[in-house]
């Protein structure tokens, strides 16, 4: 369970997080969505304490955020860039992050590893790596300790549809374990699988964060994709739908 309430974030004069409210039960799929710079990866590096916010709270599972960084272990998180020492071999990132986690008494999922074949380029060093291996790395990294949550930010973005296929099984496969995820992506069709709540930001303020099923209905459109592109295109207002929309605003805080 993630709680956010009335976070905001300024990077000097850009308001990146505008009073921001929200809950993320368990057994729900995000999507958070939303123009680039309208602050999607701020709030993510917010809930996990990478980026520390001006005012407002966060809670994890009931636990207020307060700078003791323990709350991540039960997140997993694959960041939009992941970045790795160069020189370090794949190998070695996955052994360093099992001894940094103590995993030896733990249920491991290596699911993704061994998918997307990992184990055999073991030896290659992270520096030689193409952005869509980086980016099944940084996948598998994210599922590896069988956290209860899980943050994905443009987790599709430079892998190949196949690889795309099978992360998108995994988050299916563990959104059915009761789990919550966060999702970002740009690839609305990719989130149409899983989704059960859209969380729309702009200019760093929530629009609004309501299940998938009632952005359905509001929109006539039966694919997600279609009734949030409707909305990224800002159609016409005096549309029945976009009416009903953003008259719910007043409803922002609640799913
Ligand atoms: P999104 O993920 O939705 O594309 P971001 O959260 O990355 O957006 O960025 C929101 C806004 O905050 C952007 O205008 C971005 O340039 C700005 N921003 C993000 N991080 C920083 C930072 N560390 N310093 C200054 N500005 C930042
Ligand atoms: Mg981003």
């Amino acid at each position: 369970m993630i709680r956010i309430e009335h976070i905001s974030k300024r990077f000097k004069k850009l308001q990146a997080l505008d009073d921001i409210n929200a809950i993320f039960n368990n057994g729900q799929v995000v999507s958070l969505i939303g123009p680039n710079g309208s602050g999607k990866t701020t709030l993510i590096k917010s809930i996990l304490g990478m980026v520390k916010a001006d005012s407002g709270k966060i809670f994890v599972n009931n636990t207020q955020i307060n700078g003791d960084p323990s709350y991540r272990s039960n997140i997993g998180y694959m960041p939009q860039i992941g970045r790795y020492p160069d020189n370090m071999k794949i190998g070695h990132l996955f052994a360093m992050m099992k001894d940094i986690r103590n995993a030896k008494d733990m249920v491991l999922d290596e699911e993704l590893l061994k998918k997307y074949d990992l184990e055999k380029i073991f030896e290659k060093p992270m520096r030689t790596l193409s952005g869509g291996t980086r980016q099944k790395v940084s996948a598998a990294l994210a599922f590896l300790f069988n956290p209860d949550i899980l943050i994905l930010d443009e987790p599709t973005a430079g892998l190949d549809p196949l690889s795309s296929e099978i992360l998108k099984e995994k988050i299916i496969a563990e959104k059915k374990k009761n789990k919550l995820i966060l999702i970002t992506s740009h690839i609305l069709s990719d989130l149409e699988e899983f989704t059960t709540h859209v969380m729309y930001m702009q200019e760093g303020k929530l629009i609004f964060l309501k299940e998938a099923e009632t952005l359905q209905e509001e929109t006539g459109e039966i694919k997600i994709s279609k009734a949030i592109a409707r909305i990224m295109k800002g159609e016409q207002p005096g549309n029945d739908w976009i009416d009903k929309v953003f008259h719910l605003n007043s409803n922002k805080k609640t799913i």
